[in-house]
């Protein structure tokens, strides 16, 4: 058996980080999740933060430390969605989206890299969508949050991959997650009719690429965009 790892998932509380907490707990490594609300999966340590500011990630992965040694695999994944017409897009809104999705990304990479380069060994999985590479009306900030994401894979990459470190975007379709809950009922007939799969993902669809990416098998893989989404961004 190989050594568990002290894996950190951000957003672990429900949805889709909780399944890949729950993934990363079932292959035997040592769980911690953020919980800004909700609480941990039986089996992962909470810690409490808001990826908006930067000294509770510091906090938090400072707890993850503590508890569970220096984290050698961080799963980026608290986002949130704040849809509107471009038009209607209110200031708010969009900095809101911006600063969850993928400047707080970027404050937990930042964090997690500097243990990871004195390890010389970890794994970054940034969680993007497939809304980030195909566009959606409606979603240009979510949008935007998500497709910045393949950049600070690939500068990750380019930066760190001397070290043994790798970062990749995993791009899920649509996901059974409160997230698409809110979806109203044409709009999701429509999402359906354009999946090849003709149906949704569960959460640890999505999970079980994480795990991979992060697994021994992966080591050579960086700077990928996977996607997870039955076949509806094909070519993006
Ligand atoms: P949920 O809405 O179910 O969960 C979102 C998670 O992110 C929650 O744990 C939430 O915490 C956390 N979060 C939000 N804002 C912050 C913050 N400021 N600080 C810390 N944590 C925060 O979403 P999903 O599980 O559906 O989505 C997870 C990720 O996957 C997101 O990045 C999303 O964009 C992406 N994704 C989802 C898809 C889907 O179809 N569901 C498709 C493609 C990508 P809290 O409970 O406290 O709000």
């Amino acid at each position: 058996m190989p050594e568990p790892r002290s894996v950190l998932v951000t957003g672990g509380n429900r949805g889709i980080g909780r399944a890949v907490a729950e993934a990363f707990l079932a292959a035997g490594d040592k769980v911690a999740v953020t919980t800004r609300t909700g609480e941990a999966p039986e089996g992962a340590l909470g810690v409490p933060c808001d990826v908006r500011d930067a000294a509770s990630v510091d906090a938090a992965f400072t707890q993850v430390e503590a508890e569970h040694g220096p984290v050698e695999v961080l799963v980026a994944n608290a986002g949130i969605t704040r849809d509107q017409l471009l038009l209607r897009l209110g200031e708010e809104e969009l900095v809101e989206v911006l600063d969850t999705n993928l400047t707080g990304a970027v404050r937990c990479v930042r964090r997690a890299t500097k243990g990871m380069v004195r390890l010389r060994r970890g794994r970054v999985v940034l969680m993007s969508s497939v809304v980030g590479l195909y566009g959606s009306a409606g979603q240009v900030g979510y949008a935007a949050s998500k497709a910045g994401l393949v950049g600070v894979a690939r500068s990750v990459t380019r930066e760190l991959g001397g070290r043994g470190i790798t970062a990749n975007v995993v791009a899920p379709g649509f996901v059974e997650t409160d997230m698409t809950a809110a979806l109203d009922e044409k709009t999701r007939a429509g999402y359906l009719a354009a999946i090849p799969a003709g149906r949704l993902a569960r959460p640890d669809e999505v999970a079980s690429v994480c795990v991979f990416l992060a697994s021994d098998a992966a080591a050579y893989v960086s700077g990928a965009v996977v996607p997870v989404d039955g076949g509806l961004g094909m070519g993006h």
